[in-house]
């Protein structure tokens, strides 16, 4: 029996985050103001501080608490975004480790928070381009009777994918959509922390 540890989710989101800050940084100066890597780095890292301070008792704790300091420490359109992601997912999660059908229902319910803040539709050159298709690939594995880390993998491959799939797309929300035609051709620098997002829960799989 597989399952995931939200806290180790967020320890290892945050470093992912520290790795590749620049290049989210770099990608976010193509299309927008510059920001994104530096604005994940503060929040993933006070979450984690949060959590050095204070052990979260459970998983639903824990995902609530990253939500809230999310939320406070990211300026910019990304922290409520991942911030509502994570308060829904601790809504939609119990007090117990997450097996494969609770994580899909988890993801499934802070993508769903995702859109109900930030109304992004596929393709609409978002966050949203690469959580939907690992949401999607995530509830497949559930019906197909995977183990969580072949589900995770699958998703990884499918976030990845719907990442690259943003290049092409005309930007309709966020900053970047005030570029117009000129947002084409770039990847989307929120789709690419996502995928981090989903290859930090692969990592989290124990
Ligand atoms: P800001 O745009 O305020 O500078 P960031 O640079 O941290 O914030 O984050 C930008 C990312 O946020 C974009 O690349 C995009 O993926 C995501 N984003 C922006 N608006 C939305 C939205 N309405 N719904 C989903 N994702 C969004
Ligand atoms: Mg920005």
């Amino acid at each position: 029996m597989t399952d995931l540890d939200p806290i180790r989710w967020m320890r290892e989101f945050a470093s992912l985050v520290d790795e590749n800050a620049d290049r989210l940084t770099e990608l976010d100066a193509a299309i927008g103001d510059a920001d994104h890597g530096s604005n994940m780095r503060r929040g993933t890292a006070a979450v984690v501080a949060a959590f050095d301070e204070a052990a979260p008792t459970d998983p639903a704790a824990a995902l609530k608490q990253a939500g809230m300091v999310l939320i406070r420490s990211v300026g910019g359109a990304s922290g409520p975004l991942y911030g509502t992601f994570f308060l829904r997912a601790a809504a939609a999660c119990g007090e117990n480790a997450l097996g494969t059908a609770d994580f899909a229902k988890v993801f499934r319910a802070g993508l769903d928070g995702v859109v109900a803040r930030g109304k992004a539709e596929a393709g609409d050159k978002t966050m949203f381009d690469a959580l939907a298709p690992a949401a999607d690939a995530l509830d497949e594995g559930l019906t197909a009777g995977a183990d969580l880390g072949d589900a995770l993998d699958a998703a990884v491959a499918a976030a990845e994918a719907g990442c690259a799939a943003t290049i092409p797309m005309q930007a309709r929300k966020g900053r970047a959509s005030y570029l117009g035609e000129r947002s084409v051709g770039h990847q989307d620098p929120g789709a690419t922390s996502a995928v981090l997002l989903v290859r930090a829960a692969r990592g989290a799989v124990r």
